[in-house]
């Protein structure tokens, strides 16, 4: 299918219309209503009158038509019919329209009707002047999603002329609509713009129609055949073999103090294997916080320096990276590994050091934050790329990374997730993304008990504080999130540091927040780690990745601020330990609804995965695995949740198209593709 070419409306149209996506024919055609207006019917005066409170289609002649100044400036023009009377009010207006509305011009109005001081008005009603008998349309009226400068009318013709210049031809064969029981194509669309006067409005209005259904079959089928074609293209990419799993590996796991669980014995097996081909994985390792995936991704990274290449592992703060750091460097190192630190904070002669290091090969293995994707840093050998956390990094900046390969070849991939994303909303978004869980945690772990607390029993809980101290325990003090400002944040914290140190004299209070220098952090946080300090006051900076398996006790202030998938992610801080675990949520009454379904969840499970199924209930899928950026931002009209049944047959049917590789399916591909994406898919290759 020839893509349809743009006529040259006036400039400033076409910029308009560009400015909220609109470049092509198509574009404008595939630009569907949000809402109808039904202008199909008419009511005499005296109905609308009667009935009231809603809209309503009348038609009249104008007998009195005047410019009001009680209150203010205002066209009244009264308009009447065999039945009665009725005020149109309008406060801003132009002159012309005085003129246009003169006595004895007939006049549709479509209005919502009100009963006002002088009787039954319509304020500011949308209008037409007519002949009498005009025929009335006979479908619904689009209202289309506008932007600056882009009235309804405009739009209307807009999208009416292009659907005159537009090729309608189908591009899903006849073979899989049928089987399917889709509509075709060119119907769908027409009936969506303009939809009989009879239409079934609820279908409509909740997308479940058949025409609504053939357009989001469309949408995904577009989606999920650009996202496979992507898998191909990187297929086709070259990846270093990392075919030894060898010394290293082997004195690696030699020399843990643990065993590994079953579930981190299956992932490593997955990797490994996928580490041995010749071309990039990109596999996301998933695990609930605490189920030890950095052990994991350690047993990667040794697979690759065993296999002669460099390793590189990202984590999105310097605590989180360095504690990786701290503790690979220590497994490693006394196996004879050199491993590379490198972040921001470095001195510039320290990281030239680091760069150097990194850039002959004497570093096997580099981490760090995203200061390893400046440009400056470029690795000997760089096979395998970790990637922690991988949510919190852009598109862009896992990307950057991945170029880093040479020889013409991409690293591979391991992305690391305490986030849990449904699995079937993973391969919607990702088809190319292979995902590992690691369902189990290590054991002698006890369950973590959470109670939720009204602030105003504040005293009580450092009570609880001090006796958890006592008895040798350490805890976490959480501070409260505020996102308007972090001077306010930093200012909190800081109180809540003073106060706790002064009703808590016996105990050691230590205090980190994010704007402390990163070797003053490390210092208190070592001293924590030291069981030198007994409660830890900290800004969310304890987020992600701290190992503190003696803390056992954690209270989070105004935990109602918080999302559901950050809570869960701090409370992962406390049952790392066989100490039995306490999570105290501190919240501020009164509790609007959706906190208090977030403080229950928290109450009721401690199952990542059941908590990401809930969080996705309560906030949609839109922020999972930095998601707008990928597949979500392409998707208009289906609902990745409501409509998982079309995305299944969606991948299936883009599965067959693809696995034939005859002329008249990649014909298919590419209509469809051009006529779904037009010039978009490119940033789907990542
Ligand atoms: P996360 O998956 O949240 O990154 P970590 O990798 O930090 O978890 O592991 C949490 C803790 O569990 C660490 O102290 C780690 O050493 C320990 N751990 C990991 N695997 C095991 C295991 N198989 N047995 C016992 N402890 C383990
Ligand atoms: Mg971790």
């Amino acid at each position: 299918m020839p893509a349809s070419k743009t006529t040259n409306p006036p400039k400033t149209l076409e910029s308009k219309l560009a400015r909220i996506g609109l470049r092509s024919d198509m574009d404008l055609v595939l630009h569907l209503p949000m809402r109808y207006e039904d202008e199909t019917r008419i009511v005499t005066i005296r109905e609308a009158c009667m009935r009231g409170g809603q809209t309503w289609q009348v038609e009249g002649v104008v007998v009195k038509n005047e410019i009001s100044y009680k209150p203010r400036r205002q066209l009244l023009v009264t308009i009447q019919d065999d039945s009665g009377d009725l005020l149109l009010r309008f406060m801003n207006f132009y002159g012309s329209q005085t003129k246009q509305m003169a006595e004895g011009v007939r006049i549709r109005a479509r209005g919502e009707l009100k009963h006002g001081f002088f009787g039954a008005e319509m304020v500011h009603p949308t209008y037409k002047v007519v002949n009498e008998g005009a025929p009335l349309p006979s479908s619904l009226t689009p209202v289309y999603p506008a932007g600056e400068g882009l009235s309804q009318t405009i739009l209307r013709k807009a999208i009416a002329d292009a659907m005159k210049r537009i090729d309608w031809s189908d591009t899903v064969p006849p073979g899989i609509r049928k089987r399917l029981e889709l509509i075709d194509f060119e119907p769908a669309v027409k009936l969506l713009h303009y939809p009989p006067a009879d239409v079934d409005e609820y279908a409509l209005s909740e997308k479940s129609h058949p025409a609504w259904e053939r357009m989001k079959f469309d949408e995904l089928l577009a989606q999920q055949l650009s996202l496979k074609r992507a898998q191909r293209a990187r297929r086709e990419k070259g990846a270093p073999h990392l075919r030894a799993v060898g010394a290293l590996s082997e004195a690696f796991l030699a020399g843990l103090p643990f065993k590994l669980t079953g579930a981190q014995q299956r992932v490593v097996e997955e990797i490994r294997a996928d580490l041995r081909e010749g071309y990039p994985m990109q596999r996301l390792l998933q695990g609930d916080v605490g189920s030890g995936k950095t052990v994991v991704s350690a047993l990667a990274a040794a697979q690759a320096i065993d296999s002669g290449y460099q390793a590189a592992l990202m984590a999105p703060t310097e605590i989180l990276a360095e504690q990786h750091f701290r503790k690979i460097a220590a497994w490693m190192e006394p196996l004879g590994v050199k491993v590379a630190w490198l972040t921001g904070s470095l001195k510039k002669k320290e990281k030239t050091a680091s760069n150097e290091m990194i850039e002959s090969g004497e570093a096997h293995l580099v981490i760090g934050t995203h200061a390893l994707i400046q440009d400056t840093v470029q690795f000997a050998k760089l096979g395998l790329v970790i990637v922690d956390e991988q949510h919190r990094f852009g598109v862009g900046q896992r990307l950057t990374l991945r170029n880093k390969g040479s020889d013409g070849l991409v690293p591979h991939q391991l992305m690391m997730s305490a986030t849990p994303i449904p699995r079937t909303l993973a391969m919607t978004y990702y088809a190319d993304l292979e995902v590992s869980v690691i369902d189990e945690l290590p054991p002698g772990r006890s369950p973590i008990v959470t109670r939720a607390i009204d602030q105003m029993r504040r005293d009580e809980v450092i009570e609880r504080v001090y006796a958890a101290a006592l008895e040798g325990r350490q805890v976490y003090w959480v501070c409260p999130l505020i996102e308007e400002s972090e001077a306010l944040q930093l200012q909190t914290a800081t109180e809540t540091y003073e106060t706790l140190a002064e009703s808590l004299p016996d105990l050691q209070v230590g205090l980190v927040h994010g704007r402390m220098k990163p070797a003053e952090k490390q210092e208190v946080m070592d001293a924590f780690i030291a069981g030198q300090v007994h409660v830890l006051v900290a800004t969310t900076v304890i987020e992600v990745g701290v190992d503190v398996p003696n803390a056992s006790l954690m209270v989070i202030e105004h935990a109602e601020r918080f999302g559901l998938s950050q809570l869960h992610q701090l409370r992962g801080r406390v049952g790392r330990g066989t100490a039995a675990s306490v999570c105290l949520l501190l919240y501020q009454s009164p509790l609007g609804q959706v906190a208090k379904q977030r403080l229950m969840t928290m109450r009721e499970t401690t199952d990542g995965f059941e908590i990401a199924r809930r969080d996705l209930e309560i906030r949609g899928p839109g922020e999972f695995l930095g998601a707008r950026q990928s597949g979500q931002a392409m998707l208009r009209f289906a609902d990745l949740e409501t409509d998982q049944w079309l995305v299944d047959r969606a991948r299936d049917v883009a599965q067959y198209l693809l696995d034939g590789e005859t002329p008249e399916r990649m014909a298919v591909v590419d209509a469809h593709l051009a006529r779904w994406l037009g010039g978009r898919e490119e940033f789907l290759k990542v």
